[in-house]
């Protein structure tokens, strides 16, 4: 047989669907890193028409990382269905039936919820098979090959997710055993080093790919104690809520919560926000924060709130504090609150800093 046409045989995986020889069809789970994205390169390589799934939810994806999986899938010339995670996601994180990993992160519920997704939509488009860009050890808590095994198990679809990067450590997939792939072409790589990925990336011809790094807040040990503080305080989470998460230095006075803006887009953050519910405190006749309360204060809650958004204003002394909610405005003028107490407020991390969302 001419080499050519046997090449092509080789890379184009074929079923027979009501008689007819149609190509294979997978859904690959593109997070917007480099894994997901090599992945996605070595099922093209075999001839697979591959759709991504990309999952987005206000709680840890990044208006740039949306962005990021739109631009890898128009890289990788694939279709991208974008799925927004909505409460049922957040009833999950909630109570994880597996736990927490070192932040709010509970990554093996969250593979479940993520690949039962995935499934629905790969029935839908009639794809036979779905792979993912894990690698094997890669992350201690998620990637390792029990935990690979539960999120299987549990998303209902054991032995049927293809880990391409790692395949030849795992046991053998439907898709292998079924020939829609080829198992002596798929790899081998484990561990945390990236230096393989790297070395892949170069030779697919891959040369622009997000750094390693930045990823899930949830997994952000300075997020953290946020996430538990909403939990601990709201039955029901709005996206408003989840939203605000991501915004300011962030306080609790008894039901109430404040959070105040610390530059420029923080504020106009904080004032896009406004749906009426909530109490808006600025600075009157100093430069200064917004700061936003959310719940109904008392008065002496609103006063308490005040001199806080007073310690964050330009000047020494008193600060008049101008009060809005809705369309009801009252002015006080408070002293500013003291360090000591506004640390004792601070809902943060051991070092009182949510580093990755840029406290000052
Ligand atoms: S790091 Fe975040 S997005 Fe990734 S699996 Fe864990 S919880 Fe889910």
């Amino acid at each position: 047989m001419d080499r050519c046409v046997l090449a092509v045989i080789r890379t184009q995986p074929f079923a027979l669907v009501c008689g007819q020889m149609e190509r294979i069809r997978a859904v690959g789970l593109l997070s917007g890193g480099l894994d997901s994205m090599l992945a996605v390169r070595l099922m093209q390589e075999q001839g697979v028409e591959v759709h991504a799934v990309n999952f987005t939810s206000p709680i840890h994806g990044r208006s740039h990382e949306k962005n990021r999986a739109e631009e890898e899938a128009r890289v990788l010339g694939i279709p991208l269905k974008r799925i927004e995670l909505g409460p049922e996601y957040l009833r999950m994180i909630r109570q994880p039936k597996y736990g927490y990993g070192s932040g709010m992160n509970p990554c093996i519920d969250c593979h479940i919820f993520m690949l039962r997704m995935a499934k629905r939509y790969a029935r839908e488009i009639g794809a036979k098979f779905i792979f993912t860009g894990e690698v094997l050890g890669e992350r201690p808590m998620s990637q390792n090959e029990q935990a690979l095994r539960t999120v299987e198990k549990a998303a209902g679809l054991e032995g049927r997710v293809l880990r391409p990067l790692s395949a030849g450590l795992l046991p053998e997939t439907e898709a292998e055993r079924k020939g829609w792939v080829d198992r002596s072409r798929l790899l081998s790589i484990r561990g945390r080093s990236r230096k393989p990925q790297m070395e892949l990336a170069k030779s697919l011809g891959i040369s622009s790919f997000p750094l390693p790094g930045g990823g899930c807040l949830l997994a952000e040990k300075e997020f953290a104690p946020r996430i538990r503080d909403l939990f601990a305080h709201r039955r029901r989470i709005s996206l408003t809520d989840v939203l605000l998460l991501r915004v300011g230095r962030h306080f609790r006075f008894g039901d109430v919560k404040v959070v105040v803006g610390r530059d420029e887009d923080e504020n106009k953050a904080l004032l896009s926000l406004d749906d009426g519910h909530m109490t808006y405190l600025e600075a009157a006749e100093e430069n200064g924060p917004v700061a936003v309360l959310q719940g109904r204060p008392k008065k002496s809650t609103l006063l308490t709130a005040a001199r806080l958004t007073a310690r964050y204003c330009d000047g020494t002394g008193p600060v008049l504090v101008k009060c809005r909610r809705g369309d009801r405005v009252q002015h006080l003028r408070v002293e500013r609150m003291p360090e000591v107490e506004v640390k004792a407020h601070m809902i943060a991390g051991k070092n009182g800093r949510a580093r990755s969302m840029g406290a000052q």
